[in-house]
C-alpha cells in the first residue's frame, strides 16, 4: 500500500482522491487507487451500474490468438493506430495493446461470463479493422458484465476500513465513499491553478457540496447528446468535460466524432446494432434496383448489392467504422439506393438462420442485440433483414491528457504525467479523454481503453498525490467556500429564469442544436455549412442566456430544467469546439471527411488538397478563451511505427484487390472474413 505514509493529514483528516464517473474508466481508476492505498470519493450522475458502459454489446479486444492466426499485441497496436488514421500517439496505444490480454484474463478471473469455445477456451469474434478474431465477448451484453464485475470489486472497498500508517482503523472511514445522483458543478482550483477538489450537486435534494481531493479524475464518458439523437444514453451530454474545458483544461481532437454504420433509424434515440452482428457473419446490402420497393426478405440473392463486400473484398463488412459509414451514406444518400424506399440499408443475418442449428448459434451469440431490433423495429431479425443507417456513437476527442514514455516505447508505469490533463492535479480517463483512438476508434477498443486508462490513471494519481507538499485537506476552507458559493449562486440564478425575459425553451434549443449538428457535422462536412453552423452557434449561445428554467421548483427539491440548462451550456461549448476543429482541419482523416478534399472524388483536380501529413498530422487543441475555443496544434508521437498508407484494399468494381504492404495486412488470417465459426 504505497500511499500509507500519507493517509492522514497533520490534523488527522483522511486524504482522499476524487473520481467523477462510475463507468468502466472510473471504476478501474477507483480500484487502482484503492490498491495503492488511496481512499476515494466516487461521484456519479447515475447509479454506477447504470453508467453508459452498461450498454456496450459487442466485446473487448485482446490479441490472445487462441485460434492460432498469428495475431499479436504488436499487430493489435499497429491496427489501432492505422484504424485511427495515424492520429493517435503511439506509446499509449502500444501500452494498451500490450496490456489487453492480461486485462481480459483479469476480467475472466473476476467472474465475467465470457463466451467460450467447446474446448473451454475463451472465444473471440471478429470486429472491424482487422482480419483476426480478437474480440472477447459475453454474449451481447459485454459492457454490462464488465461493469458489474468492476462494481463488485469497488463494493468490496466500500466496506473496507481506512487504516492509518500504523495499521490502525480510522473510525467511520471506508476506502470508497460513493455518491450516486451527484452532478459535477465545477472544479476547485487554487491560486496556482492546481485542482484541489470539485463542487457537485445532489440531484435528489439540490444540495451543493464542495469535496476536497488530493487528485481528481473525470471519467464522465462521451458527449453524444450534442448531436441530439445518438446511440448514447441521454445523460451523455459531455457537460463535465465542458466544465473542465471552461475552467482551463485543453480539449483535444473534438472534431473526431465516430458515426457508427449500423443503428436503427428512429425519430428519438438511435439504438445500436452492434458490429458484432457483422463479426458473426451479418452482411450489409441494398437492392440492386434503386426503385425496388419489395420487402427485403423477398429480394433474391442475385438482386442484392453487397456493396461493402464488392468494394472491400478483403475486409468485406468489417472495414473500420468511418469507412463503412461513409460507404453506406454514399450508397444511400448519393447513389439513391434504399431499403423499401427508406433512407436505409439492410444488415442481414437471415442467411445464418436457415437451419435450426444456425439460428440457435446466432441466438447464443447475438440475442441481446437482435432482441433490441425486434423490440424497437417490430420485426423478427432472424427472419427479416434489419433496416439500418449510420448514427453518432462515440467521441475520439476529449480532454487532452499527457503521457510519459517508458524505456520500451510504451508508457512509464506510475508516472504522474500519464492521463494528466493540462490542469495540474486533474486527470481524465475513459471516453472523456482523447488518448487512444486517433481519428477513428476500432470497434471493441473502447472498453479496453477505458479499463487500461483506469489502470494507468489510478497509479498516476497516487504518484501525484504523494508528490504534493500540501494536501487539499490542509488548505484554508475559504477556497472551498468560495467555489461552493459560486456554484450555489449560479444555480440559484438559473432557477430564477422565469417570465418574459426568458422566452426560450431549453429543450427546444437543444433539439435545434442536435438537428443542426447531426445534419452538418457528422459523416460529410462542407466548409460553407460549417461556417453556417458556427454562426448559428453564436445565436444559440445568445439564446441560452434567454432560456428559461421553466419551473423554479420548491426549496429542498431539485429542478430538472435548471440542471439541464447547466448541461446545455456545456453542450453548446463542445458543439463550438467540434465544429471549429472540423472547419479548420482542411483534409480528410478518419471520421473527419470533407468531400471537397477527397482525392478519390477529385482525382484530376489539383485544387483538392488531399492528404497533407506534414501539415495535418497534428492533434487539435482547443482552449477556452472566455467566449469560445482558440485552436492550436500539437505533433503526434509516431515514434514506433512509420506512417503508411491507410489501405483496406478498396477496389473498383470487377478489379482485383490492391496489394497490401504492411505485415499485419497479410498475416495469418484468411480473407473471407466475416464468415463466423460454427454458423456458416
Ligand atoms: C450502444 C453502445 C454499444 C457499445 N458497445 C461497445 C463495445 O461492444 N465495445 C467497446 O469497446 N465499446 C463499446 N461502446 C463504447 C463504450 O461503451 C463507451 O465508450 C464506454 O463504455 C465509456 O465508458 P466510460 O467509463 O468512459 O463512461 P461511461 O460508462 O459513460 O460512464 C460515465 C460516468 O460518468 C458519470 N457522469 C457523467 N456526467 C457526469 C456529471 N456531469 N457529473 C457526475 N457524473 C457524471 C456517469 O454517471 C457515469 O457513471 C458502445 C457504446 C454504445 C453507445
Amino acid at each position: 500500500m504505497a500511499a500509507k505514509s500519507s493517509i492522514l493529514t497533520q490534523s488527522g483528516q483522511v486524504r482522499r482522491a476524487i473520481v467523477v464517473g462510475g463507468g468502466l474508466g472510473g471504476l478501474m481508476t477507483v480500484i487502482k487507487l484503492c490498491e495503492a492505498g488511496v481512499p476515494v470519493d466516487l461521484l456519479s450522475l447515475v447509479p454506477v451500474k447504470r453508467s453508459h458502459s452498461v450498454c456496450a454489446q459487442g466485446g473487448i479486444n485482446a490479441s490472445v490468438n487462441v485460434k492460432g492466426e498469428g495475431d499479436s499485441p504488436y499487430t493489435h497496436f499497429y491496427e489501432t493506430v492505422k484504424g485511427g488514421d495515424f492520429l493517435a500517439n503511439q506509446p499509449p496505444c502500444k501500452g494498451m495493446a500490450d496490456a489487453a490480454p492480461g486485462i481480459v484474463f483479469m476480467l475472466d478471473r473476476m467472474g465475467v461470463p465470457f463466451n467460450r469455445t467447446p474446448e473451454g477456451n475463451l472465444d473471440f469474434r471478429r470486429f472491424g479493422g482487422t482480419l483476426f478474431h480478437r474480440t472477447a465477448f459475453a454474449g451481447a451484453t459485454t459492457g454490462q458484465q464488465l461493469l458489474y464485475a468492476l462494481d463488485e470489486q469497488v463494493r468490496r472497498y466500500e466496506t473496507l476500513d481506512v487504516e492509518d500508517e500504523r495499521g490502525v482503523t480510522v473510525p467511520g472511514e471506508k476506502m470508497v465513499r460513493k455518491f450516486e445522483f451527484w452532478d459535477l458543478a465545477g472544479l476547485v482550483l487554487d491560486d496556482g491553478g492546481v485542482c484541489r477538489g470539485v463542487v457537485a450537486q445532489d440531484l435528489k435534494n439540490g444540495e451543493m457540496r464542495a469535496f476536497r481531493g488530493d487528485a481528481v479524475c473525470l471519467a464522465t464518458g462521451g458527449p453524444g447528446l450534442v448531436f441530439g439523437r445518438s446511440t448514447n444514453s441521454i445523460i451523455n451530454t459531455g457537460a463535465a468535460a465542458a466544465i473542465a474545458y471552461k475552467q482551463g483544461a485543453i480539449y483535444a481532437n473534438g472534431e473526431f466524432i465516430q458515426v457508427h454504420p449500423t443503428a436503427i433509424p428512429a425519430a428519438d434515440k438511435l439504438r445500436l446494432i452492434s458490429e458484432s452482428v457483422r463479426g458473426e457473419g451479418g452482411r450489409v446490402w441494398v437492392p440492386r434496383d434503386r426503385n425496388d420497393r419489395r420487402h427485403g426478405r423477398d429480394i433474391p440473392e442475385s438482386e442484392r448489392y453487397y456493396f461493402l463486400e464488392e468494394r472491400y473484398p478483403r475486409y468485406r463488412n468489417l472495414v473500420p467504422r468511418d469507412i463503412a459509414s461513409r460507404e453506406i451514406f454514399r450508397t444511400v444518400i448519393h447513389e439513391g439506393y434504399s431499403a423499401e424506399g427508406e433512407q436505409a440499408a439492410y444488415l442481414d443475418v437471415t442467411h445464418l438462420c436457415k437451419t435450426a442449428a444456425g439460428k440457435s448459434a446466432v441466438r447464443k451469440k447475438l440475442e441481446g442485440v437482435l432482441e433490441i431490433y425486434e423490440k424497437f423495429a417490430g420485426a423478427d431479425p432472424y427472419e427479416n433483414p434489419m433496416k439500418i443507417f449510420p448514427a453518432v456513437h462515440y467521441s475520439m476527442g476529449g480532454l487532452w491528457v499527457d503521457f510519459e514514455k517508458g524505456a520500451d516505447g510504451s508508457l512509464k508505469p506510475g508516472s504522474a504525467r500519464n492521463q494528466a490533463t493540462s490542469i495540474p492535479g486533474l486527470y481524465a480517463t475513459g471516453e472523456s479523454d482523447y488518448q487512444y483512438h486517433g481519428a477513428n476508434r476500432l470497434g471493441a477498443n473502447s472498453l479496453l481503453s477505458c479499463i487500461y486508462g483506469g489502470m494507468v490513471t489510478g497509479p498516476a494519481m497516487a504518484t501525484w498525490r504523494e508528490s504534493q507538499s500540501k494536501s487539499a485537506f490542509d488548505l484554508s476552507s475559504s477556497l472551498f467556500e468560495t467555489e461552493h458559493k459560486r456554484r450555489v449562486d449560479e444555480y440559484a440564478a438559473l432557477g430564477k429564469r422565469t417570465g418574459a425575459d426568458f422566452p426560450v425553451n431549453p429543450y427546444q434549443l437543444h433539439e435545434k442544436l442536435g438537428e443542426m449538428m447531426l445534419q452538418k457535422v457528422t459523416v460529410e462536412r462542407h466548409n460553407t455549412e460549417l461556417d453556417g453552423v458556427l454562426a448559428s452557434l453564436q445565436d444559440m449561445k445568445a439564446d441560452w442566456k434567454k432560456a428559461a428554467a421553466l419551473d423554479p421548483g420548491a426549496k429542498g427539491t431539485i429542478n430538472q430544467p435548471t440542471v439541464f440548462l447547466r448541461h446545455l451550456d456545456g453542450m453548446l461549448a463542445l458543439a463550438e469546439l467540434i465544429t471549429k476543429g472540423a472547419r479548420e482541419r482542411e483534409e480528410c482523416r478518419g471520421a473527419h471527411y470533407k468531400p471537397a478534399l477527397d482525392p478519390e472524388l477529385h482525382p484530376d483536380d489539383p485544387a483538392a488538397v488531399g492528404r497533407d501529413d506534414a501539415r495535418w498530422l497534428k492533434t487539435t487543441l482547443a482552449t477556452f478563451n472566455g467566449e469560445g475555443p482558440t485552436l492550436s496544434y500539437e505533433g503526434v508521437d509516431v515514434s514506433l511505427e512509420p506512417l503508411a498508407r491507410r489501405d483496406y484494399g478498396k477496389v473498383a468494381a470487377a478489379t482485383k484487390p490492391a496489394a497490401t504492404t504492411h505485415p499485419s495486412d497479410v498475416a495469418g488470417a484468411t480473407p473471407s472474413p466475416n464468415t463466423p465459426d460454427g454458423v456458416s
